[in-house]
């Protein structure tokens, strides 16, 4: 009896868990451990975050649905892994009781997703700094609240100076900024605040609509549209001013700092900002069989966990070659390590990164989002299968095969709600594949706005939740 052990119950994790459960059913051991008890369903914070959604909406417990399909759950913080043949073992923090926990395992699946790295960027955040976040459940009802407080400001007739986007020269997760901005122009709107409120979209990319993935050129209505086209008319239509190329370097209570492309330094004022924190991977130590640190096999420097990718390109260098990026997500030195979600290490970015005089690297970092990670999980998790029972893997998907879509809410409301529904593939550009200045197959990639992508976007939220509980006919939604 093998026994496979996953770490993190998110997108990733929770995915492999399922696939995990189905496939090797009881005749295995499988164990999830997390420290958070609910499953997440994180895109529908932002609606939370201004107050559409109820926070227990998009929250579920595990446990019951593991009992359901022969999975244990594990109620704690991964601390540390040795991952030494012959005696590989987890050492967790159970969160009730605080005692320690050790679990055995014969393969190992790292699915804990980033730590918001605030950090990195000093009087960033909600906890001891000076701006909110969307990227986790505390915070955003915190964001919800302080939203609702400047609403209230508004209503006195006070205007408003509100900023979203990165404050990090290299976060992610640009598309959940992108979602919460356009929401809140569109409550306030519905609300007759609009024009008390001045919107500030700040980010570190390289260009309006480039996301982190190097933008998307796609057919709109028919014609060729670049998403940076695209997303500038919806800035210019909702009177969102906008300031890429910048990274937010600090932050106080009334200022934004940051650096440009140029290596110009500047300020920015503010009465509430909302800033996507640095994200790294998860503070776990990784110790050999004689107690020493053996992290550098297993992590790369900002913590996440190597795979089959090729390490080290340069970004001309990669940018030509989708086949560096991992397809098994299997760790060299530890086969029967896994990584899926934001916890494998990408080989490199996907938008060109830029150094500009002072030496800042100004660089959108790559997004491995809810549904490329929800792929990486089955595919780790099917290749643990194969080689529990065939001795063999056979599932191999890289990023620069995948295809993604992206439903960015621009409003919830069903009757005049909307949304940019954004298809690429691949995620990653493959020149060698698409040889266009694209690198994607534009026969695919898409963009499309409209109410129609409201109905979408909340039907997602169902259907997904469905799936993540693993009811009747699981299998067959997409990830
Ligand atoms: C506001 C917002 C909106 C978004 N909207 C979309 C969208 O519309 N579409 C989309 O595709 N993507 C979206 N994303 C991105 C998506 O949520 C992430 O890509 C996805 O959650 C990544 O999955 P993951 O499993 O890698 O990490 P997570 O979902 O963060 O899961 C990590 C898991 O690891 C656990 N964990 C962490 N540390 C430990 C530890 N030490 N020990 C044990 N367990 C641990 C956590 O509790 C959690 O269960 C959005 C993100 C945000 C913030």
């Amino acid at each position: 009896m093998a026994k496979v052990l996953v770490i993190g119950a998110g997108f990733a994790g929770h995915t492999a868990a399922l696939y995990l459960g189905d496939k090797l059913g009881n005749q295995h051991e499988v164990t999830v451990m997390s420290n958070r008890d609910m499953f997440s369903y994180i895109p529908s914070w932002i609606w939370v975050g201004v107050g559409h959604m109820k926070p227990e909406q998009t929250v579920f417990k595990l446990k019951p649905v593991y009992d359901r399909m022969g999975i244990k759950f594990v109620h704690a913080a991964v601390k540390e892994i040795h991952p030494d043949a012959g005696d590989q073992f987890v050492i967790g923090e159970e969160i009730e009781t605080k005692n320690e926990v050790r679990l055995t395992y014969d393969y190992l699946v790292v699915a804990t997703g980033p730590k918001l790295n605030f950090a990195g960027t000093p009087g960033l955040g909600p906890d001891g700094g000076y701006t909110h976040s969307i990227c986790s459940l505390p915070h955003v009802v915190k964001t919800r609240d302080a939203y609702f407080a400047a609403i209230e400001k508004m209503k006195k007739g006070e205007k408003v100076r509100m900023v979203f986007g990165t404050g990090h020269p290299g976060a992610t997760c640009q598309g959940a900024a992108f979602e919460y901005i356009e929401n809140v122009h569109k409550d306030l709107v519905k609300k007759g605040l609009r024009d008390k409120a001045d919107l500030l979209w700040i980010s570190n990319e390289r260009a309006l609509g480039d996301f982190g993935v190097r933008g998307i050129q796609a057919k709109y209505g028919g014609k060729p549209m670049s998403s940076e086209d695209f997303i500038s008319a919806v800035f210019k239509d909702h009177g969102i001013r906008s300031q890429v190329q910048t990274g937010v370097t600090s932050v106080d209570e009334k200022k934004i700092y940051w650096e440009n492309y140029e290596g110009e330094k500047g300020e920015t004022e503010y009465d509430f900002a909302m800033l996507i924190p640095q994200f790294t991977g998860q503070p776990v130590k990784y110790i050999g069989k004689n107690g020493e640190d053996v992290s550098e096999k297993v992590v790369n420097k900002p913590g996440f966990v190597l795979v089959d990718g090729i390490y080290g390109l340069t970004y001309d260098v990669l940018e030509r070659n989708p086949d560096a990026w991992p397809s098994a997500y299997q760790n060299p030195t530890y086969q029967n390590i896994f990584a899926a979600g934001i916890a494998f290490a990408p080989p490199g970015p996907i938008s060109k990164p830029h150094t500009n005089k002072n030496g800042m690297v100004i660089a959108a970092a790559p997004p491995r989002t809810g549904m490329v990670s929800g792929v990486i999980g089955r595919v780790a998790a099917l290749n643990i299968v194969d080689l529990i029972t065939k001795g063999r893997m056979t599932h191999h998907e890289r990023m620069s095969e995948m295809v993604a879509a992206c439903i960015a809410s621009m409003g919830d409301s069903l009757w005049d709600g909307s949304a940019a529904v954004m298809v690429l593939y691949p995620v990653v550009p493959d020149v060698k594949r698409f040889p266009t200045e694209s690198g994607r197959d534009s026969f695919v990639s898409h963009m499309e706005m409209g109410i129609s992508g409201a109905w979408m976007k909340f039907m997602l939220h169902h259907t997904f939740i469905w799936k993540f509980k693993a009811k009747p006919g699981w299998k067959i939604i997409p990830e």
